[in-house]
């Protein structure tokens, strides 16, 4: 059995089709550029060799021909017909209060994903245009969507109300919802497994640092806060997203700079975070070269988002009233010793303690504890894209 998982975004596919008997990928690759000029599919069979085919992309309906054509291209193909994909899993971002589970995709599910454009105008248009163009491809193969905020829907309504009026709870579902479920519930599972203990009587508190950033606090297998919000602009900086402000400098910027809605948006989804205090970039790795070069701003920006991160791991122990587990994932938990160990500087009075060796590792699994550490300090890779292929099958075995 194959899975394909698609991530479709607005001008981009990423893809991986899955081998579901031993769960390896079978191949990869990422549409980039579509509907603008320049559109190309980078494909990678065996998840090495890179194959570049340029070709006018103007939609998402093509890029999926693209990709459905190179996966059984007879010279860098992976399969031989396209009878051989059993399922395709989608990543969709917001699924509201509508979908606290994965669901197979049939015309209901389909009205419910697009009767959350209003709250998710970015996120979710591009994912049901994936959806549709695979109906056409490949019709009849199942297909199932994995929202990204189904595992925060556990949260009480105490962590997820905005003091706001309450008529725009009602009227518009403004309430924070939280991303990257599938990855923060993936990492607190593997922790769990890796500790040989149950979920249930673990308290963790999980790191999703890469571009876009998000810590959750698990209560016994529960998602019981998140830092993002209504969308992922909330919570820590990120690379190029400001995360919390104070509201009313919206309003504020928009009077003295001029600024209309869509140039508001841009500058807190885009031009803020990393970026914006180094004025260097939204990746980690030029900002701590820069930092190392005696960059102020780069090392201000850095040491921004590491505050942020510590302030949520302090309230997040105080709303659990204790931790047994700290996770790190994503681009940067996974690949940076370096951030990880000025997150857990000074947090000993909290039982987190690293070990400054342990912690030399990269991109593995790994307890990076300090024998002293009354907090296991946990380095696990996420993988969204495994856990989509697997619920993905779990929901049409059902
Ligand atoms: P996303 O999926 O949100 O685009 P990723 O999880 O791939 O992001 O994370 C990307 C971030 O991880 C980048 O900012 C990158 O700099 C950072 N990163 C990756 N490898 C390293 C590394 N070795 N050291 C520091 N940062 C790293």
């Amino acid at each position: 059995m194959k899975v394909l998982v698609l991530n479709c975004g607005s001008s981009s596919i990423k893809y991986q089709l899955i081998n579901a008997e031993d769960e390896s990928v079978l191949a990869k690759g990422l549409v980039e550029r579509i509907g603008i000029e320049g559109s190309v599919l980078t494909h990678r069979p065996n998840c090495d060799e890179k194959v570049r085919i340029e070709a006018p992309i103007p939609d998402h309906g093509v890029g999926i021909k693209l990709v459905l054509n190179a996966l059984v291209d007879p010279k860098h193909g992976v399969i031989e017909s396209m009878n051989e994909i059993t399922a395709v899993g989608h990543r969709v971002a917001q699924g509201g209060s509508l979908f606290p589970k994965s669901v197979k995709i049939d015309e209901k599910a389909k009205e419910g994903i697009k009767s959350l454009f209003g709250i998710a105008p970015l996120h979710n248009p591009p994912a049901y245009l994936g959806i549709e163009a695979v109906e056409k491809a490949l019709p009849g193969v199942p297909m199932v969507a994995v929202f990204d905020t189904s595992f925060h829907q556990t949260m009480p309504p105490k962590a997820y109300m905005y003091s706001l009026p309450y008529e725009l709870y009602e009227k518009y579902s403004i309430r924070r919802y939280g991303f990257h479920g599938t990855s923060h519930k993936y990492v607190a599972g593997r922790a769990a497994t890796y500790l040989g203990k149950p979920i249930e009587d673990l308290k963790i508190i999980t790191c999703h640092l890469g571009n876009g950033a998000s810590i959750t606090a698990i209560d016994g297998g529960k998602s019981v806060d998140t830092s993002m919000g209504f969308t992922p602009l909330a919570g820590i900086s990120m690379g190029t997203r400001c995360g919390d402000i104070d509201p009313a400098i919206v309003a504020f910027l928009i009077e003295h700079e001029g600024l209309n809605i869509k140039d508001m948006d841009n500058l807190l989804n885009k031009k803020s975070g990393l970026l914006g205090i180094s004025g260097i970039s939204n990746d980690f790795r030029d900002v701590e070269e820069a930092a190392d070069n005696g960059n102020e701003r780069a090392k201000l920006a850095l040491e921004m988002f590491v505050y942020h991160v510590k302030k949520f791991i302090g309230s997040y122990v105080s709303i659990m009233n204790g931790l047994d587990v700290l996770v790190f994932t994503a681009g940067l938990g996974e690949n940076s010793p370096e951030a990880r160990l000025e997150i857990c500087k000074d947090m000993d009075w909290l039982g987190i303690k690293i070990d400054p060796e342990k912690n030399k590792v990269r991109g593995k699994e790994a307890d990076v504890s300090h024998q002293d550490s009354k907090v296991k300090v946990m380095v696990i890779p996420t993988n969204e894209e495994l856990v989509i292929a697997r619920e993905t099958l779990e929901i049409l075995s059902k």
